[in-house]
């Protein structure tokens, strides 16, 4: 056959579509935690967002920039980064705000490695990892939590290679809620070679109350490895806005820099940020709110005899194995969406007392699950 007959002036070629990367071959889908659209109240507790609006004076800040939607944003989200550099005292330029800290998680991927290389991290863990280093062409290499649902530290740094590139640490972990602690991490970090990047993922910071629990940009401050990702969709309650930051030092922060979308991060995204970090008072009431309502829920679910890792995030973990499909299922029947990991648990967020209430009255009809080993 000639190139002619093959392409023709057309391209429409029968059965013939673009070529693309073998990478994306059987990529693991991203699941959104559902939303019922049902008459009636109904309580999402499947996504971890926050229940409540956005803070005071956020919603119009936001309203005043769609005034401007014609304009591109700042591109260098200057107002943002000067309020998050005075407050975590860091210099601008160990800052980088992204599209969420997913999509910031995805430029460090991307800045870090490639076919060949192998990005470590927890299992089971956040979803969007997986997802993320695959694409990139890296390999994952995922090491199973400890019998307490933590991440197994020791078994992390005899998984590193000559190829390992970056490691995910997330601290508290989703979806199990359990820390890291600050002598376990220290330890962990000798044991780490100094070209590797450590991303210590921190979504969840402001729903941490054990002290021993460490700031990432504390322990990032004399380590150049270390990376912290930061975000304003969990307490801050933007998660429809999709705004989040790393901090690092040169040149990873150089690296974010240069692997960012120009122009990703709305101008109403940068603003309403800026106003919720203003909005301080109300966001540690807020915060405070949903700690107590973890206190309680946790409490009461063990007090139904139900085994409940420590959770210093903003849901708690159950693992019902087997039973995880009806267990989400019942709870759908009562108005509330968990988000049921097939075969291993379900993951349910903090929400509103009401909506709290209703998980733990479904819970009650349960009858608790006996611990089951994690490594399945
Ligand atoms: C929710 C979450 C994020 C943040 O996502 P955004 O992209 O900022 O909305 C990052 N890491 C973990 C572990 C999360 O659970």
């Amino acid at each position: 056959m000639t190139a002619s007959s093959q392409h023709s002036a057309t391209g429409s070629v029968p059965g013939a579509s673009p070529r693309l990367r073998a990478a994306l071959d059987g990529l693991p889908a991203y699941v959104p935690g559902r939303a019922r659209a049902t008459t009636g109240r109904t309580f999402k507790l499947s996504s971890n967002e926050n229940p409540y609006p956005p803070l005071p004076g956020v919603l119009e800040t936001a309203v005043a920039a769609a005034g401007r939607l014609n304009r591109y944003p700042d591109m260098f989200s200057g107002e943002l980064l000067a309020e998050l550099a005075e407050r975590l005292r860091v210099p601008v330029s160990h800052l980088a705000v992204g599209t969420g800290s997913v999509g910031v998680a995805q430029q460090l991927v991307q800045a870090t490695a490639g076919p060949g290389d192998e990005v470590l991290y927890p299992w089971r863990s956040f979803e969007a990892y997986p997802i993320i280093v695959q694409v990139s062409g890296a390999r994952s290499v995922q090491v199973p939590l400890t019998p307490g649902e933590g991440h197994d530290l020791d078994a992390m740094a005899d998984a590193i290679s000559d190829r390992t590139r970056l490691i995910f640490l997330c601290n508290p972990n989703n979806p199990t809620g359990t820390p890291i602690r600050r002598a376990e991490l220290l330890r962990f970090l000798d044991r780490v070679p100094a070209d590797v990047l450590v991303v210590l993922d921190e979504a969840y910071r402001e729903f941490i109350r054990d002290p021993e629990v460490p700031d990432g940009v504390e322990i990032y401050r004399d380590r150049p490895q270390v990376c912290v990702l930061r975000t304003f969709s969990k307490a801050y309650g933007l998660a429809g806005l999709r705004v989040g930051f790393a901090v690092a030092h040169e040149p990873v922060a150089a690296a974010l820099r240069k692997t960012a979308v120009p122009f990703g991060v709305s101008q109403i995204a940068q603003d309403a940020a800026v106003a919720s970090l203003r909005a301080e008072e109300a966001l540690l009431e807020r915060v405070a709110s949903l700690v107590d309502e973890r206190t309680r829920v946790t409490d009461e679910l063990r007090a139904q005899g139900w085994t409940v890792p420590e959770s210093q995030a903003n849901f708690v973990w159950l693992r019902l194995g087997d039973a995880t499909a009806d267990f989400a299922a019942a709870c759908e029947t009562n108005g509330v969406t968990v988000r049921p990991f097939p075969g291993e648990g379900v993951r349910i967020s903090i929400g509103e007392p009401e909506g709290n209430d209703e998980l733990l009255r479904t819970a009650q009809t349960f009858a608790p699950v006996p611990p089951l080993p994690t490594d399945r």
